[in-house]
């Protein structure tokens, strides 16, 4: 019998990315107590930041976007705290000449999820593999052996790595969720992060799509201003380069990767790396906000239900927060 202490709120989420933290700010925000559980080693989930020798780089989500006046109210308080800054507006394929604002952290784009996370209780590296609901709510292990208790469970993974759970766990949601969540799948994602032993010669802003080969995008994290010392440059593989050589050997599949940037890049590369995506971006995500099943006491979110970018995740978690609180006017 495992004898770890119990953390009990009244709110559990699983998963520290940005759809679980902006949850979490909206509970607390209406007097609720509440704890996240994050199986990585720091916050942002899928808004990455890595520090490879001296440089850094931006290898998960590279930017985001506002449309809706809700988001834009955070993003707008985020650019006065001093939290992120407008890299953007423009790409060269934009249709409107005038673009619109790209935003990335001042540091990088783990830096919205540690200023929103100060304000949380956030368990780091703690995977959650245990579900058992009870009359008094949920009570959740992870692979560490600690427990937590919430009378309410909100789950942020990507859908496919929900069901997992669930299915684990014998949690069964009722049709026609059970089976229509199955249906969403996610694309596979590869990055290569390259320190160059030189400016990389690429053009302002330092962000380029790239098509019809095996990436998909090419940034200069030193241009961006992430890796302020260091040249750094993050590569994103097309999908379908990605899942060819998702087990090839890093030289294999990052020197491939290289290649395909040469034309772009002027500097030597002096090391690489490759980052997985096992959940990169969603096929078709759900087009309902947030689901929730108020007998299960349980909510899902996150990017399969708000669209597969960040705006869509944090506009999740906004809503998985209002229905949590049994809002009359949804997000
Ligand atoms: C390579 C790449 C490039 C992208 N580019 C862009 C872009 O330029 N612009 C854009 O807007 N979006 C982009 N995206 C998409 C964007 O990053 C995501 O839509 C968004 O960050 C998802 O946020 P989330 O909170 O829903 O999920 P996540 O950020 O994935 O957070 C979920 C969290 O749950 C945790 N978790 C999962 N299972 C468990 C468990 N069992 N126990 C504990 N914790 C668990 C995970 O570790 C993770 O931290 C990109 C994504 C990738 C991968």
């Amino acid at each position: 019998m495992n004898q770890n202490p119990i953390h009990s709120t009244d709110y559990i989420i699983l998963g520290a990315g940005i759809a679980g933290l902006l949850c979490a700010e909206e509970l607390k925000r209406a007097g609720r107590t509440v704890q996240l559980i994050e199986k990585g080693r720091g916050v942002g989930g899928r808004m990455a930041t890595r520090r490879v020798a001296d440089g850094r780089f931006d290898h998960g989500a590279q930017y985001f976007t506002a449309r809706e006046p809700l988001f834009q109210a955070y993003v707008d308080q985020w650019l006065k705290d001093g939290v992120i800054k407008e890299w953007f507006r423009r790409l060269p394929e934009d249709r409107d000449p005038r673009g619109y604002p790209r935003y990335c952290g001042v540091n990088g784009m783990t830096d919205v999820a540690k200023h929103l996370a100060r304000n949380h209780l956030v368990h780091l590296s703690e995977r959650v593999r245990l579900l058992n609901r009870t009359a008094a709510g949920w009570k959740v292990a992870t692979d560490s052996g600690n427990r937590y208790h919430g009378r309410h469970l909100v789950i942020t993974a990507p859908l496919p790595q929900t069901m997992e759970l669930l299915d684990a766990n014998g949690v069964v949601l009722p049709a026609p969720a059970n089976d229509a969540f199955r249906a969403i799948h996610y694309e596979k994602g590869l990055a290569t992060l390259a320190l160059l032993d030189g400016p990389s010669g690429m053009p302002e802003p330092g962000g380029m799509k790239v098509s019809g080969g095996i990436l998909s995008w090419i940034a200069d994290n030193q241009l961006k201003g992430v890796s302020p010392n260091v040249a750094a440059v993050t590569l994103h593989a097309d999908p379908a380069f990605a899942k060819k050589h998702w087990d090839s050997p890093d030289e294999e599949r990052g020197r491939l990767m290289l290649d395909a940037a040469a034309t772009f890049l002027r500097a030597r590369v002096l090391d690489h790396t490759c980052h997985r995506w096992g959940f990169a971006i969603a096929n078709e995500p759900w087009p309902e906000r947030a689901y929730s099943n108020e007998d299960l006491q349980l909510t899902l979110a996150g990017d399969s239900f708000g669209g597969p970018r960040v705006e869509g995740a944090a506009l999740s978690g906004l809503t998985a927060a209002a229905r949590c609180l049994g809002a009359t006017n949804e997000p």
